[in-house]
């Protein structure tokens, strides 16, 4: 607990706290411009979307002469599903793109999230919330500023300020990015009333602390970005750049990890699907028939100024499973 306890207390320049968390929270690792990483949520198969978020933050990475690694995003225990990390893990392997490092798991690091709470809870940038869907009705679903909850006879829920912060940043893929966050986001839950940190939080503090320096993901959480950014401001943390690739949709047009039943990418022939990858983020076609020599090469071809801010799955990797498959 003593790194922990250190990310919660310190109130240092901003270049000496930088070292600081180099020395006590980062998991030993300083923040390195291009490394990078895949953070898939165990909630089913490897599917195209999900390869094509690894393959693009690998070749990001890959490209720059970075390491890469792969962190398992578990917090939400009601969506995992039994085995799915092990077989996610198991693709990516199967594809070439195994991380650098010991798969690092979100579950096991509550004690460094609640550190970051409690920081910003000293600082008063996290309020207790006990509100419930229907108490925010009535403010379009976005919390004001203080909480609006009748009872609180249950655990609450921590919100963040949000304040009047209006976040820009320059995305390498998706350009110029702006939101309001007051009026378009509200105050956001940082830690949920059922006891496990918010996506928001833990992420922000994983990145820093796992020293990644290039944020390379779908654009799914392209409007999720602001919001971290702020959470890295108010804890001092270095600010990582951002590529947010292509969304893979389905046939009827929903992205392909909102489908419980996507098709899986088949990980015993993996060349098929790696080029379809290729293709959907406008690299060079590839005639390899080795994965690693094809990873190797689109590695040393690649070119983040080909990718296309929207881009189709070719539909044999577009469908969702079928009652026989
Ligand atoms: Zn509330």
């Amino acid at each position: 607990m003593g790194a922990p306890a250190a990310f919660g207390s310190l109130s240092l320049s901003p270049r000496a706290r930088e070292s600081v968390l180099d020395r006590e929270t980062r998991d030993g690792f300083a923040v390195t411009a291009a490394r990078g990483r895949f953070a898939p949520s165990p909630t089913g198969r490897l599917h195209f979307g999900s390869l094509v978020a690894a393959l693009g933050s690998w070749l990001f990475a890959r490209s720059a002469g970075a390491s890469w690694i792969v962190r398992m995003e578990d917090l939400d225990r009601e969506r995992e599903v039994a085995g799915a990390a092990a077989g996610i893990l198991a693709a990516l392997d199967a594809f070439g793109l195994a991380g650098d490092e010991p798969v690092v798991a979100q579950s096991a690091r509550t004690p460094l999230y609640a550190a970051a709470l409690a920081r910003l809870e000293r600082d008063g940038h996290a309020y207790r919330c006990w509100c419930s869907r229907a108490d925010l009705e009535p403010f379009g679903g976005i919390h004001p500023r203080a909480c609006v909850a009748p009872a609180r006879d249950r655990s609450p829920a921590w919100r963040l300020h949000v304040g009047s912060a209006r976040i820009g940043f320059d995305d390498r893929v998706q350009g110029a990015q702006h939101q309001d966050l007051a009026r378009e986001v509200g105050d956001f839950v940082i830690w949920r009333a059922d006891g496990a940190c918010a996506y928001q939080l833990a992420v922000v503090v994983d990145d820093a602390a796992q020293g990644i320096g290039e944020v390379v993901r779908g654009a799914d959480l392209l409007d999720s970005t602001p919001r971290q950014i702020l959470l890295q401001r108010l804890l001092g943390l270095p600010l990582p750049t951002y590529a947010h690739l292509p969304l893979a949709l389905g046939a009827d047009g929903r992205k392909l990890s909102k489908h419980e039943a996507a098709l899986a990418v088949d990980a015993r022939d993996p060349l098929p699907a790696l080029r379809a990858a290729l293709h959907f983020l406008g690299q060079p076609a590839s005639t390899e028939r080795n994965v690693h020599m094809l990873l190797s090469r689109a590695s040393r071809e690649f070119d983040a100024l080909r990718i296309p801010r929207t881009a189709t799955a070719p539909p044999a990797f577009a469908a969702a499973r079928n009652a026989t498959s």
